[in-house]
């Protein structure tokens, strides 16, 4: 029995078969290998499948980025068929009985580099691309091995780090938890896990995964940060004596599924849920969600192989405000770019992610995949109440900008004869410290402010939230930030507008009392963590008292 201790991300106790996620940097080093055919079919495999879906994304692109953008995909397909490339990735197999991992990475960095070092530019960036489709094809051949390793039966997924978009595609019937050797807290990662609710720990340390074995029983004690491997009976029967606990405690919270969100001074405040996908509203109506505060769009993007079109789009959409037509649901905007990366739209390597090209600006720099997405949110809402909230904004001209998009949309909408929703709210998120300061000049374009604290949080005390060293500036409430709140809130409610907070500090309840008292209307929080807040709110005064 080894004890580890890292970071608790979500609470509960997940008792489970270790499944070693390796990532494809380990997996293209070389192992001998006995047949050559077999493995020589491997990659013919892969390298269909490749070919797929590269031409999938090229015929996609084109449809919403157009030809140029598209281009590069048909370009990358093409080096499938090169002679030389695919050439030089047999006879490495066959004449150095090698697995075909390694030799598709030794040909691409064979002729990356020999791409580097030529005098055309254009040739040069060709390097750039062999990487990429080396990549792609080490995916293709780890997705083969995958089927066959990951099996049938419920695991705990342990990793060095996972990205969103791996987190995102990890089916909660097949995972019973996870463990990371890597990460933070307020990560994108860490945040998906809440809402998905399976006991996650994070920050491990690297012993942690030399420790690990495929195979062997893991605890994972997500409120504690505690994982235990090969646990013996007795911490085995603690945990599950644990498991039982927590099980019955929530039991008893269900019977507040229909209460009022009401503070004992009688003050309403509304309390909704933060969700992903369409699972995670099935969560937030069984945990008595009393509306959708944020709906991360971009997981619907993070779980496809391609962009998702306009139908789409509109049935996902459709689909969710269906089940809850008469509260509010509010879908943001695609907010991609930084830890969020869409592995079939390649952006430029950015020094600075987090202050880069993301959220609204990349909307705004890529207008077609903005209006597919305002097509598909226009013609759903007329299925339910639905909000539209806009990421990263900075200034009223950058709003403007887009509320005349938005415009625009409706009125193609309108003369194609196709409806949309009369009752619409538009939100914007208060993210970064320029829109709190700003607040004054956004409240008047808009119906809502939400407060998304883990950006706020991030871009006023300079920290980067996917820092494990810096976790301890995201865990406690900084005055700089609650004044930025108190700004937002004064602006708002100076013109007439609600808000809301939406970011992990919502369901902090150390500080529900003070964000009460601030004269925040709205909190939102992982489906999980609504009942604990509502019952930690009918016991508190919404006013200060003197
Ligand atoms: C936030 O920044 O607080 C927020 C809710 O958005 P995200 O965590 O998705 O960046
Ligand atoms: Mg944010």
């Amino acid at each position: 029995m080894r004890r580890f201790y890292g970071k608790a991300v979500c609470g509960g106790v997940a008792i489970g078969k270790v499944r070693l996620l390796q990532h494809i940097k380990v997996q293209s080093e070389k192992t001998v290998v006995h047949d050559t055919d077999a493995e020589q079919n491997r990659l013919q495999q892969a390298v269909t499948t490749a070919r797929e879906q590269l031409l999938a994304l090229a015929e996609q692109t084109k449809a919403q980025l157009g030809e140029s953008q598209a281009q590069i995909f048909e370009i990358h397909a093409m080096m499938l068929e090169d002679e030389d490339f695919m050439d030089c990735i047999r006879e490495t197999i066959t004449k150095q009985c090698c697995n075909a991992e390694y030799a598709v990475h030794h040909a691409a960095t064979v002729f990356a580099e020999g791409f580097a070092t030529m005098d055309d530019a254009y040739m040069q960036a060709r390097a750039a691309d062999v990487k990429d489709i080396g990549t792609r094809l080490l995916r293709c051949l780890a997705h083969q091995q995958d089927m066959e390793v990951w099996g049938a039966s419920p695991c705990i997924v342990c990793a060095d780090d996972l990205s969103p978009s791996e987190t995102a595609g990890l089916s909660t019937d097949r995972v019973l938890g996870f463990a990371t050797a890597q990460g933070s807290t307020s990560s994108h990662t860490a945040i998906l896990a809440r809402s998905m609710n399976i006991p996650a720990v994070v920050g491990l340390g690297n012993d942690f995964l030399a420790a690990l074995q495929n195979g062997e029983t893991i605890l994972v004690d997500g409120q504690t940060g505690e994982c235990v491997i090969a646990p013996d009976g007795q911490t085995r029967q603690a945990a599950e004596e644990k498991q039982n606990r927590i099980a019955a405690h929530i039991a008893a919270l269900h019977t507040l599924r229909t209460a009022e969100t009401v503070t004992a001074d009688g003050k309403k405040i509304r309390l909704y849920a933060n969700i992903g996908s369409a699972k995670d509203m099935q969560q937030a109506l069984e945990n008595g969600a009393e509306g959708v505060g944020l709906y991360r769009s971009e997981f619907l993007y993070l779980q496809q192989v391609a962009l998702p079109d306009e139908e789409m789009q509109y049935c996902a959409y459709r689909h969710l405000l269906e089940q809850m037509p008469t509260s509010l649901m509010i879908i943001r905007t695609l907010d991609i770019g930084a830890d969020k990366q869409m592995p079939y739209l390649p952006l430029p390597h950015e020094k600075n992610p987090a202050l880069g090209v993301r959220g609204i600006r990349l909307c705004l720099a890529h207008p077609e995949l903005f209006r597919t997405q305002l097509r598909a949110l226009y013609r759903a809402s007329v299925h339910g109440k639905l909000g539209i909230m806009f990421p990263m904004i900075t200034d009223a001209e950058e709003l403007r900008q887009i509320l005349s998009i938005c415009a625009q949309i409706r009125e193609t909408l309108r003369q194609e004869g196709i409806p949309y929703g009369d009752d619409i709210q538009h939100g914007v998120m208060i993210e970064t410290p320029a829109a709190a300061i700003c607040s004054a000049q956004l409240a008047p374009l808009v119906d809502f402010f939400s407060i998304g604290t883990n950006d706020l949080t991030q871009y006023t005390l300079a920290c980067d939230r996917q820092n494990p060293q810096l976790e301890y500036l995201h865990g406690a409430p900084s005055e700089a930030v609650m004044k930025l709140m108190a700004e937002t809130v004064r602006s708002a409610h100076a013109k007439g507008i609600w808000v809301g907070v939406c970011g992990e500090m919502a369901a902090d309840p150390t500080l529900t009392e003070a964000l009460l008292h601030m004269g925040i209307d709205e909190l939102s929080v992982s489906p999980k963590d609504i009942l604990p807040l509502r019952q930690h709110i009918r016991n508190l005064y919404g006013t200060k008292k003197d």
